[in-house]
C-alpha cells in the first residue's frame, strides 16, 4: 500500500492570493528541487539545509525563470508526510503556480492524489487516523468549537483515552493467557473478579465516548434545526431574528431551494442549519408534492423540532394535525414549541399548551419585539448538547466511524463479561479480548482495512 514515488501538488487554495505554496513529498523531492530551483544568482543549488528559509528562483527547463520565492526542505523522517518534503512559497497567482507545478510534474514528480501528503504522514506512523481524520476537521470548521474539537483530536488526546481502555483490555488477556500456562488451574477467583472489574471500568470510558458522539457529530457537520408550523405563525420572523443576531455561516449548501429556505448560523460555537419548511402545509398540487416529501425527508432527519404557533390564535386543529402528522412519520421526534406573538393578546397560555402536550418543552416568544429570544438559544444550546455541556471539556468523537467500533467492542466486552462469570474456556474469552482490541485498533488505523483508509483520505482536497 505504500507508494513510494514522488508527489507534488499545490497545497493553497485555488485562487488568487498573495502567496501560494506548491508541495513536493517523497525519495526523489530534493532532485526535482535540483531540477527546478536556482539560487537567486543563477547558480545551482547543491545543498538542502534542513528547515532553513531560503531564497530562490524557479526555473523551467533549466532556463526559463518562472518566479522568484522561498523555499524549505525538510528531510525525512522529520516532514510532515515523515518523508523529504520540499516546501515552495511563490507569489499566489494560479497561472504561476499552476506553472511550477507542471515544472515539477516535468522533472519526474506525481500530482497527488487528494489526502496524499497526510495519508502518507499516516503510512509512516506520524500521525494515526484519528488525527488524519483531524486534519480534515481543523479544515473544515466553521465554528471555534469545532476547531477546538478537532484541535483536541489532532493532538492526540482521543488516541491517549483508546489507549488507556486498550491497556485495561490488554492487561486482562494477559493474566488470563498467564492461567491457560497452568490449564490444571482454574482463573483463581481473585484473578476473575479483577479482570470484572476492570472490564467495568473499560466499559464505563466507552460509553463516555459514546456519549459524546451525537454532540461531536454536531459540531463536525452541524446540527438540523426544522421550523415548522401553519403559514404566518412567525416562521421565516423567527429565522430573521436568529440570523440577525448570531453570525451566518455561508455553506456550499444551497440556501434558498423551491421548498425550503436554509440558513446556517454559528450560534455561540454550534454551527446550526435552520430550514424554513414554509409551504409545506400550503401545498395541494399534486405537482409540488415532491417538495412536499422532501420537506418531510428533513423533518425525519432534524435534530430538533421547532414547532411554531400563533399564541394569538390559538392551537387550531391544523396545528394538531400537523403534530399528529410529525409524530406518525417520525420515530421520537424531538420537539421545542414556540408561543409566537406574545407581544399581542394571547388566546393560549404556555400552561394551556402544556396539558395539551404534556412532558414538552414550551417557550413564549415575540419575534417582533425580540422577548424571549434569548432563552431560545440558551434552550437550543441544552437541547442539542445537553444541560451540563461546556466548552471547557472537550468533545472526543465526532464521527460515526468512531462511534460504531466503540459500539462493537462494548458489545464485545458485554459478551467476556458474561463469559467469565460463567466459566467459559479460557482460550475462547482470549480471542474475543483479542477481537475487541482489534475493533478499538480500527479507530486509530491500527487494524483497520484498505477501503477505509481510502475513504477517509478521499475526502480531503488535492494537496493537503
Ligand atoms: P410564516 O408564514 O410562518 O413564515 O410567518 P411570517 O414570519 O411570514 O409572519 C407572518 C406575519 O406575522 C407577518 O406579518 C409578521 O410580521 C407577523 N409576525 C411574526 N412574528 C410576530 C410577532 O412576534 N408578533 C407580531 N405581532 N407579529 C408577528
Amino acid at each position: 500500500m505504500i507508494d513510494n514515488d514522488t508527489i507534488s501538488a499545490i497545497s493553497t487554495a485555488q485562487g488568487t492570493g498573495a502567496i501560494g505554496i506548491v508541495r513536493i513529498s517523497g525519495k526523489d523531492a530534493f532532485m526535482i528541487g535540483e531540477k527546478i530551483l536556482r539560487h537567486r544568482s543563477g547558480k545551482p543549488i547543491k545543498t538542502w539545509p534542513e528547515r532553513q528559509v531560503r531564497l530562490g528562483l524557479v526555473v523551467h527547463a533549466g532556463k526559463k525563470i518562472l518566479d522568484e520565492v522561498v523555499f524549505f526542505a525538510f528531510k525525512e523522517p522529520k516532514s510532515y508526510t515523515g518523508e523529504d518534503l520540499l516546501e515552495i512559497q511563490a507569489h499566489g497567482g494560479i497561472e504561476n503556480l499552476k506553472l511550477i507545478l507542471d515544472a515539477t510534474l516535468e522533472a519526474g514528480a506525481r500530482l497527488a492524489e487528494p489526502g496524499e501528503f497526510t495519508k502518507r504522514a499516516f503510512l509512516s506512523g506520524r500521525l494515526d487516523l484519528t488525527q488524519a481524520e483531524a486534519v480534515i476537521d481543523l479544515i473544515n470548521a466553521q465554528t471555534e468549537l469545532a476547531h477546538r474539537a478537532a484541535i483536541n483530536q489532532l493532538s492526540g488526546e482521543l488516541s491517549l483515552v483508546l489507549q488507556e481502555i486498550e491497556e485495561k483490555i490488554l492487561h486482562i488477556l494477559v493474566s488470563i493467557e498467564a492461567s491457560l500456562d497452568y490449564p490444571e488451574e482454574e482463573i483463581p477467583s481473585l484473578e476473575r473478579e479483577k479482570a470484572l472489574e476492570t472490564i467495568r471500568l473499560a466499559r464505563s470510558q466507552i460509553r463516555t465516548l459514546i456519549s459524546q458522539a451525537k454532540k461531536g457529530r454536531i459540531l463536525q457537520e452541524t446540527a438540523t434545526i426544522v421550523l415548522a408550523g401553519r403559514p404566518n405563525v412567525g416562521k421565516s420572523s423567527l429565522l430573521n431574528a436568529l440570523l440577525n443576531e448570531e453570525r451566518a455561516i455561508v455553506t456550499p449548501i444551497p440556501g434558498t431551494t423551491r421548498d425550503f429556505v436554509t440558513e446556517t448560523i454559528n450560534l455561540q460555537g454550534l454551527p446550526l442549519r435552520l430550514v424554513d419548511t414554509a409551504g409545506l402545509r400550503e401545498i395541494d398540487d399534486p405537482i409540488e408534492k415532491e417538495g412536499v416529501n422532501r420537506s418531510w425527508d428533513l423533518i425525519k432527519k432534524a435534530d430538533l423540532i421547532l414547532f411554531i404557533i400563533d399564541s394569538a390564535i390559538g392551537v387550531s386543529n391544523e396545528d394538531q394535525a400537523f403534530i399528529e402528522e410529525i409524530n406518525q412519520n417520525v420515530q421520537q421526534p424531538k420537539i421545542l414549541f414556540i408561543l409566537n406573538k406574545s407581544d399581542l393578546p394571547p388566546k393560549i397560555s404556555p400552561d394551556e399548551l402544556s396539558k395539551l402536550y404534556p412532558g414538552e418543552k414550551i417557550l413564549n416568544l415575540s419575534t417582533l419585539t425580540g422577548k424571549g429570544i434569548e432563552e431560545l438559544k440558551i434552550s437550543l444550546r441544552s437541547e442539542l448538547m445537553g444541560e451540563d455541556f461546556s466548552p471547557e471539556h472537550p468533545i472526543l468523537v465526532t464521527r460515526l466511524r468512531h462511534k460504531k467500533a466503540l459500539e462493537e467492542t462494548e458489545e464485545i466486552l458485554n459478551q467476556v463479561e458474561n463469559q467469565i462469570k460463567n466459566g467459559v474456556s479460557e482460550d475462547l474469552i482470549t480471542i474475543d479480548l483479542r477481537d475487541a482490541i482489534d475493533t478499538l485498533g480500527e479507530i486509530t488505523g491500527r487494524s483497520v482495512n484498505a477501503d477505509v483508509i481510502e475513504a477517509i483520505f478521499s475526502q480531503f482536497c488535492v494537496g493537503k
